[in-house]
């Protein structure tokens, strides 16, 4: 995948060569994620940027493995991210959960903070379901104890799009 050359803009065809940078994964829906490592090509003709992940679902699953790894309290976005990598609805998730949508919504959205017994049975409940991260679920378990009460959006997640590999970092203060 790298370094596969020319690339056409898909806005206007100009040719571009692609470069390796990290990116800002804004389609996940979870704005501190970080790819390293993607093909983006700047189109200097008309300013298009056409991003390139590569095995994108895996790069989900990475996403997934670590927020149910988290050492902070989830935040609604990354419940959101869970929910719908499980393809679950708000009902069938706050069926687990024993809530309902109307809950989901307002941890999703931010109205009200995910507490901590809570976040605990979300990553438990994230990892049995998926069936790719069972086998991780009784380390999920026991790194429950470990778990700040500090707020998820502390942290940033950089994923390596290559290795797969994934690493929380604090963010970066605004001055
Ligand atoms: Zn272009």
């Amino acid at each position: 995948m790298i370094g596969t050359g020319i690339h056409e803009c898909t806005n206007c065809g100009t040719a571009v060569t692609p470069a390796l940078r990290n990116y800002r994964d804004r389609e996940s829906g979870l704005p501190n994620v970080v790819l390293q490592g993607v093909e983006v090509a700047d189109c200097p003709k008309c300013g298009n940027s056409d991003v390139m992940i590569p095995r994108l679902a895996k790069v989900h699953r990475a996403i997934a493995q670590a927020l149910v790894n988290s050492p902070a309290r989830l935040t609604g976005e990354q419940l959101r991210f869970l929910r719908k990598h499980l393809g679950l609805s708000g009902d069938q998730m706050g069926s687990y959960l024993h809530t309902d949508r109307t809950k989901i919504s307002k941890w999703e959205n931010g109205v009200d903070r995910i507490g901590p017994t809570m976040d605990r049975l979300i990553r438990l409940v994230a990892a049995t379901l998926d069936s790719e991260l069972l086998p991780g679920a009784s380390a999920v378990a026991e790194h429950l104890p470990q778990i700040s009460d500090k707020p998820g959006n502390l942290l940033e997640l950089h994923v390596d799009v290559v290795t797969l590999r994934t690493a929380f970092s604090s963010v970066a203060r605004a001055a």
